[in-house]
């Protein structure tokens, strides 16, 4: 249990998912080369890992929450190596990359060369059906588009994108793409916050398409680099051969088991009078407290404002302001019979025009090997976002019913699945809306003023796994160095 020994910092982390993970485990290995300090987590759940959740059935590997890491930020892939399970990354299987759009009931491929929003080649874009002639005139002449003044104010991704290449473009293709990768929209997206880097192409080459094509020079440079000195998966997506739960299994292994603290959920965060030795008590449900020196909260940004008793009402209202939305992922097995009437690809998206309630679909055993048993297949549907926060409310059988009709609309699929696994994430994805970095500095200026409290999670500076990863580790540094 934790030590009273005054020597000795205590540091708790709250929160249990990849961030407060990952700070724990930094703030275990600093304790064991010698730092001062009694680090322990708290979880609310009865288990570790918070939105990464895999099980395993049949053969089949299902990911409940994410199912991977983009390869091109560098923090989860280099944990996982950190952690030994370097073995076990495996890249997606992007020579059958393919991913398609629903549009006017029909799935169309998305061109190939799109770099998120933007055109590598043009020739595609010209020939695809999802586009209007207007939309093409405009891809094809964005090329001449020259840098103007720099831009330093915030806008959504949706005017960004109206302004570069049209409203088709936006609502065909980046709409939907916004909605499976951020559960988001576009007219709120920001773009400062959600796409920096095409927001420095404009200042830089004016032209998206001319700020594409260099950046995508300079990945195939630094992908030949890493190839050579042996160090990079060449692929879009790298994930972990048993799935992403292996990742959290090895970090709580690296804990010690009394350093963990499941099932209590903290209610309140105290700020010391003169009588307590330490700065902050924590109080749980139940009332179980914990005088620490430091507090890292690696929870969701929402479900903290609760906590602060020494802050006042209008300040509780910074921690609110950064919107969530919820996520529903069903996972669907099929056998082969059904498998060899799928499509081949990744998989597909539908846009907000196509009156769906599925917002994606993954055809999982195409993007990753060893997720289905050879020639089974695995579907992975994504419903809810800011598009349909109203799919919370059904049941599971009313979820299995709606996702199952609409495949059976959309990919002619009638059979009923071997098993299917329901998973319910509510307010888990924090929404980079326009204005988004004055949120966080208002919150980081709130913060500052109280000593030996830091924040980490997926509202801060990116919301994937590497994001996370990063924040945990820096407000492990930053209360290793008080
Ligand atoms: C469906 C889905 C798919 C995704 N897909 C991908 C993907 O493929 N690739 C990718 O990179 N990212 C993906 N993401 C995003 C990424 O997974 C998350 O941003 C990240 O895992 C969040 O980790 P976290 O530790 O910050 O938060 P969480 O995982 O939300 O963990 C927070 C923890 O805090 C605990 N907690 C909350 N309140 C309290 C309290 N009062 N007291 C104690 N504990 C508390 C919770 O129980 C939870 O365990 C996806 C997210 C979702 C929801």
């Amino acid at each position: 249990m934790i030590t009273n020994d005054g020597s000795l910092r205590r540091i708790a982390v709250v929160g249990g998912g990849i961030s407060g993970l990952t700070a724990a485990y930094e703030l275990a290995k600093a304790r064991q080369r010698g730092a001062p300090i009694s680090e322990f987590l708290i979880e609310a759940d009865s288990r570790l890992g918070g939105v990464v959740s895999t099980d395993h059935l049949e053969g089949f590997v299902l990911e409940g929450g994410p199912d991977s890491f983009i390869s091109e930020k560098p923090e989860a892939a280099a944990l996982c190596r950190e952690l030994g399970l370097g073995d076990s990354l495996i890249g997606s299987n992007d020579e059958g990359r393919q991913t398609y759009i629903l549009h006017n009931g029909h799935l169309v491929p998305i061109p190939d060369g799109l770099m998120l929003l933007a055109p590598t080649r043009i020739f595609p874009v010209l020939n695809s059906t999802l586009l209007p002639l207007s939309s093409k005139l405009m891809v094809a002449t964005e090329w001449f588009v020259t840098p103007t003044k720099a831009r330093d104010t915030d806008e959504s991704i949706g005017t960004f994108v109206r302004r570069h290449f049209g409203k088709a473009m936006l609502e065909n293709i980046v709409d939907p793409l916004l909605a499976g990768v951020y559960g988001g929209d576009a007219k709120s997206l920001s773009v400062e916050s959600v796409l920096p880097r095409f927001r420095e192409m404009e200042n830089q080459y004016g032209s998206l398409v001319r700020g594409a094509l260099a950046a995508r020079r300079r990945t195939k440079k630094a992908v030949k680099k890493g190839e050579s000195a042996g160090t990079t998966i060449n692929s879009l997506f790298v994930t972990l051969k048993d799935g992403l739960g292996e990742l959290i299994k090895a970090l709580e292994a690296r804990l010690e088991p009394a350093r963990i603290h499941l099932g209590e959920r903290v209610v309140s965060i105290e700020r010391a009078d003169h009588h307590w030795k330490s700065p902050y008590r924590i109080r749980c449900e139940g009332n179980q407290t914990y005088d620490v020196d430091a507090v890292i909260l690696a929870m969701p940004v929402h479900a903290c404002a609760p906590f602060f008793s020494f802050l006042n009402e209008s300040s509780k209202e910074a921690f609110r302001e950064i919107p969530y939305s919820s996520a529903i992922t069903v996972n669907l097995g099929y056998d082969e019979e059904v498998a060899a009437g799928l499509p081949a690809g990744f998989g597909f998206l539908v846009p907000a025009k196509e009156r769906c309630r599925l917002l994606a679909c993954t055809f999982v055993h195409n993007k990753f090997p060893h997720r289905a048993p050879p020639g089974k297949a695995l579907l992975r549907c994504f419903l809810g976002g800011t598009r349909d926060p109203q799919v919370m409310e059904l049941s599971n059988n009313e979820i299995l019913l709606l996702v199952r009709r609409e495949l059976r609309n959309i990919l002619g699929l009638d059979a009923m699945p071997m098993f299917s696994l329901v998973s319910r994430w509510p307010s888990a994805m924090a929404q980079y809306n326009v204005g988004h970095r004055d949120r966080i500095t208002r919150i980081a200026n709130l913060i500052e003023k109280y000593p030996r409290l830091y924040l980490a999670g997926n509202a801060y500076s990116g919301i994937g796994i590497s994001d996370c990863i990063r924040t945990g580790r820096a407000a492990a540094k930053q209360a290793l160095d008080i």
